[in-house]
């Protein structure tokens, strides 16, 4: 039972996929003219959380995130540094594929790149002039017609009282008092240069809004279950995304939009424009581990304001080294078979805070408390082997949503060498050399135990 806020009805709903057991869900990606920065990340880590808690609820998931490699910024960036769209673009997408990889983001299932998929575009803009939605200027750009579509606003809750019909705007990127017929195709200029296509009303290139709407019927069919983005999409991208895939299709578009808020450093919007951003990269070079940024970005619900802070860092760190002597610790004690595949109590009431709009904080927190009561128990030799595999179980299915247990395989390279050369020498019989080879281990400060369920090493 998943219940999520529904940006367009500002209602939580209960949601329910179009096609039963299968979710398709579409995320808009980066503009691929600089690094990606943590805000973004915060965003994209949102939308990796949905995805997994949709998938721990049983379903499959179809993701598909989009890559902007053409429009105004990334063209602008490409001609400063004298190199053409695509020698930019692919070098940012490669660096954002490395940092969704270091921060253990499930890859979507496709990233489709915008520059190819422009044909559909065309297409989509040819059915909404055919519909009477749009209309060409003379420059050879093509405009959407806002007061053709009576629903505009509905997202963003907004009512447009004047609707400035004369008035036009080409830019992308627009505030919500100038809501205007925007560009669906941008007539060719100069500063342009090579990036151009031909169209039937003449040679330009797509305009943002159009890119999203194209490829997630491309790839996700017209009417889809989930479509997401940080707050700063609403308006005018995701606005402009309905307006264009409803008059195109004539049929509803998306059926449950999810915005997250968004990341702030000292009270001001984490941005590129006011230069106070921080790349991973620089993160990494502070420090910073993979699932230090995950518990930063994950530890406040999705809908509200977050302040990132480089002080923050040691605090992620204690809980972080909690988790994992706790993981640890259930790993030394499991010495016996159990066949218990039971998962606790507190499981299923971390699983409801998750399935009700993604309450992490209270999933942590029931979590956290859980842990307390387990290590009381392991403190006081009082927990028993089902104990110990039910928890186990339940930390691998905390880690499988939060992501921030360290790599559990702390034991080092020596050690494990050792390990192996002990098993070799146990099936060969020679039980002098494992004897010596476990004392070995033992000084350097491990144990080694044969456990029904094979060799066990932790840390003494
Ligand atoms: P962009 O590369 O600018 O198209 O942005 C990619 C995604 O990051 C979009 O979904 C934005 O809404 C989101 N975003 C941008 N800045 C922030 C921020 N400070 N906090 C959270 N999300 C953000
Ligand atoms: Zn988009």
């Amino acid at each position: 039972m998943l219940y999520f806020y529904n940006t367009l009805t500002r209602k939580k709903e209960f949601f329910n996929p179009i096609k039963a057991g299968f979710v398709s869900l579409y995320t808009c990606g980066p503009t691929v003219y600089d690094e990606a920065h943590i805000g973004n990340f915060r965003t994209f880590m949102f939308e990796d959380l949905l995805k997994r808690v949709l998938i721990l609820s049983g379903l499959d998931v179809k993701h598909v995130m989009n890559i902007t490699d053409v429009d105004d910024k990334t063209i602008k960036r490409a001609s400063e540094q004298n190199k053409s769209l695509r020698e930019l673009t692919e070098d940012y997408t490669q660096r954002f594929y490395n940092d969704l990889d270091w921060l253990k983001i499930i890859p979507a299932d496709e990233y489709p790149l915008a520059t190819l998929h422009v044909d559909g575009m065309i297409l989509m803009i040819r059915t909404l002039l055919e519909k009477g939605h749009a209309y060409k200027e003379d420059d050879g750009s093509v405009y959407f017609k806002v007061d053709s579509f009576q629903d505009y606003g509905q997202l963003s809750n907004l009512v447009f009282e004047e609707q400035l019909t004369t008035s036009r705007i080409i830019s992308d990127e627009y505030s919500k008092e100038t809501a205007q017929d925007f560009a669906l195709w941008k007539g060719w200029k100069p500063e342009d240069g090579e990036v151009y296509w031909d169209a039937p009303w003449g040679k330009g290139r797509p305009g943002w809004h159009i890119e999203c709407s194209s490829m997630s019927v491309e790839y996700l069919g017209e009417h889809f279950d989930i479509h997401c983005g940080g707050v700063d999409n609403m308006f005018p991208h995701h606005e402009n995304e309905i307006a264009q895939s409803q008059c195109s299709s004539g049929k509803p578009f998306v059926n449950t939009w999810l915005h997250s808020e968004h990341l702030m450093v000292e009270g001001g919007k984490m941005s590129k424009s006011e230069g106070n951003f921080y790349t991973i990269n620089e993160l990494k070079s502070q420090g910073f581990t993979p699932e230090n940024i995950r518990y930063q970005l994950l530890s406040g619900h999705y809908r509200t304001k977050i302040n990132f802070s480089l002080a923050k860092k040691q605090e992620g760190e204690k809980v972080i080294r909690r988790l994992g002597d706790f993981k640890v610790r259930l790993m030394a004690e499991l010495n016996q078979d159990s066949q218990s595949e039971d998962l606790p109590a507190e499981y299923k009431i971390f699983k409801e805070k998750l399935f009700i709009d993604l309450d992490t904080p209270n999933a942590l927190a029931v979590f956290f408390e859980y842990m307390r009561k387990m290590n009381t128990k392991i403190d006081s030799g009082l927990i028993n082997i089902d104990e110990i595999v039910s928890a186990l179980l339940f930390v691998e299915k905390f880690d499988y949503i939060f992501g921030i247990i360290p790599n559990d395989d702390i034991t080092p390279d020596e050690i494990k060498t050792l390990a192996k050369k002990r098993e070799a020498a146990r099936i060969e019989k020679d039980w002098a050399l494992a004897d010596e080879i476990r004392s070995n281990i033992d000084s350097l400060g491990w144990e080694i135990k044969d456990t029904p369920s094979g060799t066990k090493l932790s840390k003494k």
